[in-house]
């Protein structure tokens, strides 16, 4: 095998991406848009446990976003809500070396940002009494200017660079006052790992943000990663969306609608109902169906079996519920032999829908495909 495509600009495709490169062969991915994963909160979660297999961990050590990804760490939620995950996002504050301390909230003027109220939700948490942390809210004598709740989270995090040495001093000074080992602030401060661990060593406490809501600050972070470490990988990067797929016996053809890609081998990254990856198929006849966004001639399941449902009545899609909507993927080809195009990510209909399993499957995807087709001249 000498090349490969990879379809996708998720943490699946990038972690197939990044098995190949290891392997030596050379690789181009057709990004599509974003995804699952630029939505998410900035938590990994699932996964095996620990995350501990050498592979995953050396591919987060050179995408370089995911703090401590071999133990379990305790996140917030901007709704007040504190939950244990795998890893986190290194922009994102983690709540556990913090037990039996008090940590500040500051209130920043930031649309749906209440410091008084998360606080006491986060108080009221059961987690957070086993662990005897208190969270407190407290002001900064900051002017960030009347406007400044109004604005995109992305003018505010540049508000927030422009207001550094004050915002800084002024957590400093309340650190002091309140006694205070950490401080969470907004996802809107936009936080990259480098930045919350330089505000850590300045103010001499735990720095961070709070997960992030949908669309929020931690997607920009993962892309931003994913393009750097696709570019460390020597991955040629093309924009779009592919329309279809095909494998012979030789070779796998991905088609775009203005050009087409010839590879070895193909891995379809391309996500599920949420990124658009899988979608209810053209159809006028009495039974729906679904397909992926690029047309493989590979059939959409649903708990291992071929999926359809009954249009009688129109696409009542919502009936499924977004449970059964989210598992529809391709079904793992077990027990056949070889073939040129493999899914990953939730793409596939077999795994839990997480940046763990993501990860793990990519790197799965990749091992299968070197193993099978290496030999191939
Ligand atoms: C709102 C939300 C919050 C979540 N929070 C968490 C969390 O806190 N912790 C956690 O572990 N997991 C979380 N998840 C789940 C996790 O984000 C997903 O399981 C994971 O990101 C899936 O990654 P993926 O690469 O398989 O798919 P995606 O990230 O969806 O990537 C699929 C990619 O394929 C592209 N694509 C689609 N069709 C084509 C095509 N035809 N050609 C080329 N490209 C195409 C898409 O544009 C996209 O870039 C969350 C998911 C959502 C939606």
């Amino acid at each position: 095998m000498n090349n490969a495509i990879v379809l996708g600009g998720g943490i699946a495709a990038l972690a197939a991406s990044y098995g190949l490169r290891q392997a030596g062969v050379v690789t181009a991915c057709l990004l599509g848009g974003p995804g699952a994963t630029a939505l998410s909160s900035g938590a990994l979660d699932g996964g095996q446990p620990g995350l501990a297999a050498q592979d995953v961990l050396s591919f987060c050590a050179e995408l370089g976003l995911f703090a401590e990804p071999s133990s379990s760490v305790l996140v917030a939620t901007r709704l007040g809500v504190l939950r244990y995950a795998r890893a986190r996002d290194g922009g994102i504050l983690n709540v556990l070396p913090l037990a039996g301390r008090r940590v500040g909230i500051p209130r920043l003027p930031r649309l749906g940002w209440d410091a008084d109220w998360l606080a006491r939700s986060l108080n009221e948490s059961p987690i957070c009494a086993a662990q005897a942390t208190v969270f407190v809210a407290f002001s900064v004598k900051v002017s960030f200017g009347e406007q400044a709740s109004r604005l995109s989270a992305i003018d505010f995090s540049a508000l927030v660079q422009q207001q550094r040495e004050p915002l800084v001093g002024a957590l400093r000074d309340a650190s002091v006052v309140e006694n205070l080992a950490g401080c969470l602030l907004p996802p809107a401060c936009f936080l990259e790992a480098q930045q919350a661990s330089e505000w850590s060593s300045e103010l001499g406490i735990a720095v961070g943000e709070t997960l992030s809501g949908v669309g929020e600050t931690a997607g920009y972070r993962f892309e931003r990663a994913r393009n750097g470490l696709l570019e460390r990988l020597g991955v040629k990067v093309h924009a779009g969306y592919a329309s279809g797929v095909r494998a012979t016996d030789e070779k796998v053809t991905v088609l775009t609608p203005d050009c087409e890609f010839s590879a070895d081998v193909a891995v379809l990254a391309t996500g599920g109902w949420v990124s658009g990856g899988v979608r209810l198929s053209d159809t006028n006849s009495v039974e729906l169906s679904y397909e992926l966004s690029a047309t493989s001639g590979l059939s959409i399941s649903l708990h291992g079996r071929p999926f359809s449902a009954s249009a009688a009545w129109g696409a009542d899609v919502g009936s499924l519920g977004l449970g059964e909507l989210s598992q529809i993927g391709l079904l793992p080809l077990v027990g056949h032999r070889p073939t040129r195009i493999v899914a990953a990510g939730d793409a596939s209909a077999s795994g839990k829908r997480t940046l763990g399993a993501a990860i793990e499957s990519g790197l799965a995807a990749a091992a299968r495909l070197t193993a099978a087709f290496s030999e191939t001249p």
